[in-house]
């Protein structure tokens, strides 16, 4: 019985893969949208400060 090193390290591979689905899908929550604080996530909506009053972060005020 000779399995192929790419196959006997399909699992490992697979565990890989799996783990790195929830990594990417953080990274891509970090970018935070529109109207938000780019630092916290904190709702900037009708926010003229252009402060988020949650972590001090200087952000663009409100465009819409
Ligand atoms: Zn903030």
């Amino acid at each position: 019985m000779h399995l192929p090193a790419w196959l006997l390290l399909a699992p490992l591979w697979l565990a890989f893969l799996v783990a790195l689905v929830p990594i990417i899908w953080l990274l891509r929550n970090r970018n935070h949208p529109p109207g938000r604080c780019p630092a916290c996530g904190y709702d900037l909506r009708g926010n003229l400060s252009g402060r988020c009053p949650e972590c001090g972060t200087p952000a663009p005020p409100d465009q819409s």
